[in-house]
């Protein structure tokens, strides 16, 4: 009898992360359906996609009850830049909340697995470096950043108690800085505004003095280690940081972009947005153990990925 080819559900699927994990699922030979409002997504995103005959997509608000037929759902909608959420900070609440409620009673009603993607940033400003998975964060409830920091805590706790009151099978991943092709020229975060600046010969804008550390992930590793949690038979449960541990200060970060893509342009300083974190660097200890996951890509190679992207007119 023919082996019944397994369906993954991927909201935020047109987004930068979900586009790219709904092309390797293809890839993969399963059939892939993205549910997504378009928010920050763009169809661009889902072009080459859609010419597959295994994937679907559901043009919905997650915030609204999701009917659908799945194998495993993996919540990616959000928005995730600050200058999205900034701009859509009740929006950002609620994806992360009622619409991770919608996934969680999908998956408890289909019996399958529901992997919420959560971010570094419920660690707030941390006072600890590196981050693992048993610190609780140090993050302002209330600042311009709370739609998201606790948005995204909300979410783990529903996802903990579904767990508990309704054995809901769910994985939380902490997805760290992730960059790479198909981010937007005006997404506003660090890598694609600098790059985007130094090509089109504008100052690198750096906001604060340029200490402040990121570790960045090239989102084809991030891909790997999302499916990785997925399908990873003893996870359920378990909470996984995943990114890259290259941490860098951002100063340094537009010095090696300037001499990539060999601009004139200079630098310019300016204010440090309130709640910005100091330092971000994951542990990942517990993603090489339990997924055998690592993060292969180095800095040059991703970068030039997204200069490329960029160079292309793309973004
Ligand atoms: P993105 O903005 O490119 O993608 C988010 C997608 O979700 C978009 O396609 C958007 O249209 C969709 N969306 C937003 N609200 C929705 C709603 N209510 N209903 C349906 N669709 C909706 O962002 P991204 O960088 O690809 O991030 C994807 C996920 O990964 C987010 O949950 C984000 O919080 C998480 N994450 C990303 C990073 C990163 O560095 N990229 C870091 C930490 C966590
Ligand atoms: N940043 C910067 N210049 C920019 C965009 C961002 O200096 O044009 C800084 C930002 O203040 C933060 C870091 O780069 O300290 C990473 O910002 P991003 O928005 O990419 O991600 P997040 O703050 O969510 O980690």
């Amino acid at each position: 009898m023919a082996k019944k080819v397994k369906r993954a559900v991927v909201t935020g699927g047109a987004g930068f992360i979900g586009s790219h994990l709904c092309d390797a699922l293809l890839a993969d030979g399963l059939e892939v359906t993205c549910l997504d409002n378009f928010a920050t997504g763009r169809a661009a995103n889902i072009e080459s996609a859609r010419a597959n005959p295994r994937f679907s997509l559901i043009e919905a608000d997650v915030t609204d009850p999701l009917d659908v037929e799945a194998d495993m759902i993996f919540h990616l909608a959000s928005p995730a830049s600050p200058l999205d959420y900034y701009a859509m900070p009740v929006e950002t609440l609620l994806a992360n909340s009622l619409g991770t409620m919608n996934c969680l009673d999908a998956a408890a009603k289909l019996g399958v697995r529901m992997l919420m993607a959560s971010t570094s940033e419920v660690y707030g400003d941390p006072e600890v470096s590196p981050q693992d998975e048993d610190y609780y964060g140090h993050v302002n409830p209330i600042g311009p950043r709370s739609c998201y920091d606790e948005g995204k805590r909300f979410g783990e706790a529903l996802c903990k108690a579904c767990e508990r009151k309704y054995e809901t099978e769910v994985v939380i991943v902490r997805i760290f800085n992730t960059y790479g092709s198909r981010m937007r020229k005006d997404d506003g975060r660090v890598i694609p505004n600098f790059v985007r600046q130094a090509l089109d010969g504008e100052p690198l804008t750096i906001y604060g003095d340029g200490n402040q550390t990121r570790s960045f992930c090239h989102v084809s590793d991030m891909v790997t280690g999302l499916k990785g949690a997925m399908t990873t038979s003893d996870v359920a449960g378990e909470v996984i940081n995943l990114g890259n541990p290259n941490e860098m200060r951002v100063i340094d970060l537009a010095a090696r972009i300037r001499e990539k893509t060999q601009t004139d342009s200079g630098v310019v300083f300016e204010p440090l947005p309130q709640d910005d974190p100091l330092q971000r660097k994951p542990d990942i200890t517990k993603a090489m153990k339990l997924l055998g996951w690592a993060p292969r890509v180095g800095l040059d190679d991703g970068l030039d990925d997204v200069v490329a992207w960029f160079t292309e007119g793309r973004g």
